[in-house]
């Protein structure tokens, strides 16, 4: 069940602008930039800007802020829309910055005209240079006083395509002694000449993301423009934009704090490298924290809701612990996924006083936690499969499941004893020869005695061949203090993949079909790999956590 969503500091704000008159109606919008996959982080603005506009009857554009053409493309404009989708939030526009080009440049001319934007030669280093620091004044640039005719003209120059990548910018004319950085004259235009995936070679200078991004939300009319919070320094000067661009709709920006999980990268710049180089099959592998990768994993879009809301929105730094998450998978899963038994690492056992040739069908809850799921049948006979690891031949005190002379009990079946051990020539045990006790079918009412262990099993006969994939942190947590590169912190045993058996019920599973494996876990049909000849899981999350969060 899905929690409601709660109160934050932006609701607050957008209720006192609607009473005040601030405002009328609410806009808001997500506004990514084309230049890689969402991850759970943009999930977390996502149900924001969406949730935020529907409590209050607003709308939601989503945005694309494709204003740098060498990063973006169109396959992740098509991977953004299908996960906003997924997530469960349709967007009441779909706009591209790129479309507000023109209008953009007219802008920037009506700033030139103004004496508030100039066109300045220096180089990238020498305006950085020249920017100053917290304790510095920024130095004038040489070309600060050109007059407006010039600067005009040198702009059309600049559109033309006169110029090469990084001879002239087009720079506000604001005030190089600001104590707030941003305002020294901050960069508006710069040239590049690369075809865009969406105005192809219509353009050689594109605009800022401090230019762009205002004016973007004031053509839109969005009325609360949320960001993150390495925005704050940044708002004097979208205040600017929006007043001397003369805009008629005025928006306001948010600032709230980005969710940060344990042991998660949540750049796109990193898990860009991480495709890259191969560290991972792609944007949707099911270790990767995007929204691809979790819902091939088998994440579902109730769970990262649910997981959104309890987290909340404030505007102080956190970090979330990565068991959140996964709580709220099994919590989305607990009564929804049918429960089975699978065994990952199989180890034949004959139950040497069973019939040769019966075979008889037990049956067993769907999930024990919701009736309403119905029953199962489960075929059951001479020979099955354990799990290698609920045997041992010199077990440990209190080591409850099978060695030689133990009883237990297989769940949904009957008691059995160990007798006999088949080893290999090496030593390794192959198979285990046990003998069932008839009086102590599952179900029957039996109390003779009891066992203190219980596994579980699968009928070697009807047993369906599948691949198991399980699945630790991608990346080990770093102290703070720790300024090594995240990809020296990869985990070497993210994926383990093993070969098993699930029960013959779950034969025709689907893309995307979620199970509670006993005793394992919630696992997902990969979408991908899995093949109804050879079925392919995915553990999404294990039935308790297993690993340590922090080193
Ligand atoms: P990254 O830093 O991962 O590359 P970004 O901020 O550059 O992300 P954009 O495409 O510009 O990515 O982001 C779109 C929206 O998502 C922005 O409004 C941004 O503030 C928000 N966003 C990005 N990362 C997070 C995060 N970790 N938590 C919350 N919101 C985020
Ligand atoms: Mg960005």
């Amino acid at each position: 069940m899905e929690n409601k969503p709660s109160s934050n500091f932006l609701k607050n704000i957008v209720n006192e602008d609607l009473k005040s008159g601030k405002v009328d109606h609410i806009i808001t919008r997500f506004p990514p930039e084309p230049n890689g996959y969402l991850h759970i982080g943009h999930a977390k603005s996502i149900i924001l800007n969406f949730e935020l506009a529907d409590e209050f009857k607003g709308k939601t554009n989503l945005r694309f802020d494709d204003t740098n053409p060498v990063k973006e493309d169109t396959e992740y404009v098509e991977s953004i829309k299908e996960d906003v989708l997924w997530l469960g939030y349709e967007w009441d526009n779909l706009f591209f910055a790129s479309d507000y080009f023109e209008e953009m440049y007219n802008r920037a001319v009506l700033l030139i005209k103004k004496g508030m934007a100039y066109v300045c030669d220096s180089t990238a280093e020498e305006i950085r240079k020249m920017r100053g620091s917290l304790i510095e004044v920024g130095q004038k640039s040489p070309y600060r006083d050109r007059s407006a005719e010039e600067n005009l003209s040198l702009f059309e120059r600049m559109r033309k395509g006169e110029f090469k990548d990084g001879q002239k910018v087009l720079r506000a004319k604001i005030d190089m002694a600001s104590p707030n950085i941003n305002m020294r004259d901050p960069v508006l235009y710069r040239i590049a000449h690369a075809t865009h995936h969406n105005t192809g070679d219509k353009w050689c200078i594109y605009p800022m993301y401090d230019f762009a991004h205002p004016l973007e939300d004031a053509i839109e009319g969005v009325t609360h423009s949320i960001c993150t919070m390495e925005f704050e320094d940044h708002r004097p000067l979208y205040d600017w934009v929006i007043r001397e661009c003369e805009m008629e709709e005025i928006p306001h920006q948010y600032e709230f704090a980005r969710l940060n999980i344990t042991n998660t990268v949540m750049s796109k710049r990193k898990l860009k490298q991480l495709v890259d180089e191969h560290v991972v099959d792609g944007w949707d592998d099911p270790r990767m924290p995007t929204i691809s990768g979790l819902r091939r994993r088998g994440y579902t879009p109730e769970a990262i809701r649910s997981f959104a809301r309890e987290i909340g929105v404030a505007k102080a730094d956190s970090v979330v612990d990565s068991k959140m998450l996964e709580f709220f998978i099994r919590e989305d899963l607990k009564l929804k996924a049918p429960r089975t038994m699978a065994v990952l690492e199989p180890l034949k056992v004959v139950i040497t006083n069973y019939p040769e040739d019966q075979v008889e069908m037990l049956e067993a809850e769907i999930n024990s936690e919701n009736p309403e799921m119905g029953t199962r049948q489960i075929p059951f006979s001479r020979e099955i499969y354990i799990e290698q690891d609920d045997f041992m031949e010199n077990p440990p005190a209190k080591y409850f499941r099978l060695f030689p002379g133990n009883e237990v009990r297989l769940k949904n079946a009957y008691f059995i004893k160990c007798n006999n051990i088949v080893k290999d020539q090496s030593g390794k045990v192959i198979e285990l020869h046990c003998t069932y006790d008839p009086e102590t079918r599952s179900g029957s009412g039996f109390t003779g005695r009891k066992v203190k262990g219980t596994i579980h099993w699968v009928n070697a006969a009807q047993a369906v061949s599948a691949e198991f994939r399980l699945y630790e942190p991608l990346i080990l947590d770093q102290d703070e203090d720790d300024e090594s590169s995240f990809i020296e912190h990869i985990n070497p045993q993210s994926l383990e993949i093993v070969q098993g058996f699930v029960e013959p019920n779950i034969k025709g599973s689907k893309p995307q079909d979620k199970f509670q494996f006993f005793r394992h876990g919630y696992f997902n049909v990969d979408p991908i790999s899995s093949k109804q000849e050879k079925l392919v899981f995915n553990r999404i999350v294990s039935l308790k956590s297993s690993f340590q969060l922090t080193k």
